[in-house]
């Protein structure tokens, strides 16, 4: 990729990095595998800067920013920012004193974007120089301009900052809805609660209504949960140096609880002689979190009362954030809405999903799938006689799915041809042939082999053929790539005007061949059983049956389907009881073949 654009969500608790390959958007992972940056940063002695996992081994707290994001373009104020003690920096806002320096809070998020596109770089194998970043939807010009520095700060050529719920519903794929249509984004993280309402308006979401808690998350429910446990232990507050210890397993049983319904808070010699060990259940946990879960819902009523909007004029509710994963969160989330959340992404990576989708449109790598939401022209492959039989209609929505069951056509067949056509015409010349190729059997008296062709088209317009011989159990799977990518609007225009001018002759010449193909099995088998029959039948019988087959053999040397067709039809009727004649004796045939086995 020459010049990537990836998309970021710079989180509260967590951020993560992504791009859109070969039109999906995916995230991208560290060399261990994590998706998931913890926004922690350590600045060590002399210069020394460790983020993420890393940063949070190191055990010094005067030195480790967390949260950074909270701090974005806001003013300094004489009040407690956590563990680091505050100042006010040159240009009035905050800065962080560390033992040895002092760090603004665009220069700490500077950190975890420049580990983001390390990541970046790594996989793409490449530099990465541009970014889209998400902020919060309420976030003002000053907040906003503080993230952009970081970007810049990190190297970063910063080509948009997109609110986090129009990236949540991107990764939903919720500008797809009717224009219109109301979208509400619930997202509940590690610090942070927000709520927003959007609206779709020409492809874009409006934001109607926000409202949320800047001091609201998971970490609250952690520490609601480490509260419950030094007040078991009958502790006003857990020692300091073991709090950490305490956070942390209270966030591990928390996470516990959204799987099972029973967890046990273990921390091993917490005061130096006794261990701790208490059984929490996913019952007592809701407790705990009601107070919180009170307050979220007042903000969610504010924030529809804002929008001047009922729950039923909603069209879809999303939840991100890790915190949704909680099943009493869900469940709150659908009961506040009145209908059942979309939780159908993963809720920690669905806002850089979104950012990479965002991204992904500024690149000019994401637009190309969202032409190809339908089929522009039917797939399908060449049957008996020239014919187009299509798998998959034209306008079928991707990815999809079809097949269909085929045989062979004549006798000691070993092989079917399988000619894959896009196009909408009758006869497979008048298509465009996208490939061809051989499925080998063995040879079978015709009408025997039972051959499955099954197309399968992808997201990206790649469309799959497997052909599978079903007695043979021999599969073939050819990929043809870009199937109905390559096709120009002006190509797809053309092909559907021909198919209607053509309308007319195209469907003639489908039912002239189709009598054809008929015709060629009958009339054998007419031959055949006039030899056989012919001698104890009723002249009449034969008379009519001679003429009827006559008509057709005549047909055939024309142009006219209709008369063919007719003449086909006539024989058939006319052969009705010489057939019944023909399969009474095959059964009886078989039925003495039956008793012989016996
Ligand atoms: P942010 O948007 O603030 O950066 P995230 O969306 O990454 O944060 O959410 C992080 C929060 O989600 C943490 O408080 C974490 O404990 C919580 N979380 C993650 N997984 C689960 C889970 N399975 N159950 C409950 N909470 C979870
Ligand atoms: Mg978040």
């Amino acid at each position: 990729m020459d010049d990537p654009v990836i998309g970021i969500d710079l989180g509260t608790t967590n951020s993560a990095v992504g791009i859109v390959e070969a039109g999906f958007p995916i995230l991208l992972a560290n060399e261990e595998g994590e998706r998931l940056v913890p926004s922690v940063v350590w600045f060590g002695p002399e210069g020394a800067v460790k983020v993420g996992r890393a940063a949070l081994r190191e055990p010094e707290a005067n030195r480790t920013v967390r949260s950074a994001k909270r701090l974005m373009g806001q003013r300094f104020a004489e009040r407690d920012q956590g563990v680091l003690r505050t100042l006010a920096a040159q240009d009035g806002g905050i800065a962080l004193a560390l033992p040895d320096r002092v760090v603004t809070p665009p220069e700490v998020g500077a950190e975890i974007l420049k580990e983001l596109k390390r990541i970046a770089e790594y996989r793409l194998e490449g530099p990465v120089r541009r970014a889209v970043i998400t902020v919060p939807a309420y976030f003002n010009n000053a907040q906003r301009a503080a993230t952009k520095l970081a970007g810049e700060i990190a190297g970063l050529e910063v080509l948009r900052l997109v609110a986090e719920p129009t990236a949540a519903a991107l990764s939903y794929g919720m500008d797809k809805l009717d224009e219109r249509s109301r979208v509400v984004v619930f997202d509940l993280g590690g610090g942070t609660f927000d709520v927003s309402l959007l609206e779709l308006r020409e492809g874009v979401f409006e934001v109607l209504a926000t409202g949320g808690d800047t001091m609201l998350g998971g970490d609250d429910f952690d520490a609601a949960l480490v509260a419950e446990v030094c007040a078991r232990l009958e502790k006003n507050s857990c020692e300091t140096g073991e709090s950490e210890r305490f956070r942390r397993e209270a966030e591990r049983v928390k996470c516990e609880l959204s799987e099972s319904e029973q967890s046990t808070f273990r921390v091993p010699f917490y005061d130096g002689t006794s261990s701790l060990e208490e059984g929490f259940s996913r019952a007592e946990l809701e407790v705990l979190l009601e107070p919180q879960l009170t307050g979220m819902k007042r903000i969610c009523g504010a924030v529809l009362v804002d929008a001047k909007v009922e729950p039923r004029d909603i069209e879809a509710v999303v939840l991100v954030g890790g915190s949704t994963r909680m099943p009493v969160v869900k469940g709150f989330a659908r009961e506040v809405f009145g209908r059942e959340p979309d939780c159908s992404q993963h809720p920690d990576e669905a806002i850089a999903l979104g950012a990479s989708i965002q991204a992904g449109i500024l690149a000019g790598t994401w637009r190309k799938v969202l032409l190809l939401d339908v089929t522009p022209l039917s797939l399908g492959i060449e049957t008996l006689g020239g014919l187009m039989n299509v798998l998959i209609p034209r306008n079928t929505t991707i990815p999809c799915k079809a097949g269909e069951l085929f045989t062979n056509a004549r006798d000691g067949q070993d092989r079917m041809r399988v000619r894959v056509l896009q196009g909408e015409r009758e006869l497979a010349r008048d298509n465009w042939e996208l490939g061809q190729f051989d499925l080998p059997f063995q040879p079978r008296v015709r009408g025997k082999a039972r051959v499955g062709v099954q197309f399968s088209l992808d997201e990206n317009g790649i469309l799959e053929v497997l052909v599978r011989d079903v007695e043979g159990e021999r599969d073939l799977v050819v990929e043809i790539e870009s199937a109905a990518v390559d096709v120009s609007d002006a190509a797809v225009e053309q092909m559907v005007s021909e198919s209607v001018d053509h309308a007319f002759e195209d469907m003639n010449a489908r039912i002239f061949t189709e009598a054809r193909l008929k015709a060629g099995e009958l009339l054998p088998a007419v031959q055949e059983a006039l030899r056989e029959f012919g001698e104890d039948m009723e002249e009449g019988e034969r008379d009519e049956i001679e003429a009827a087959r006559g008509a057709v053999v005549e047909a055939l040397e024309g142009n006219s389907a209709s008369a063919l067709k007719g003449a086909v039809e006539q024989l058939d009727e006319a052969t009705e009881a010489l057939a019944a004649r023909v399969v009474e004796q095959a059964l009886s045939g078989q039925l003495e073949d039956d008793k012989l086995n016996n």
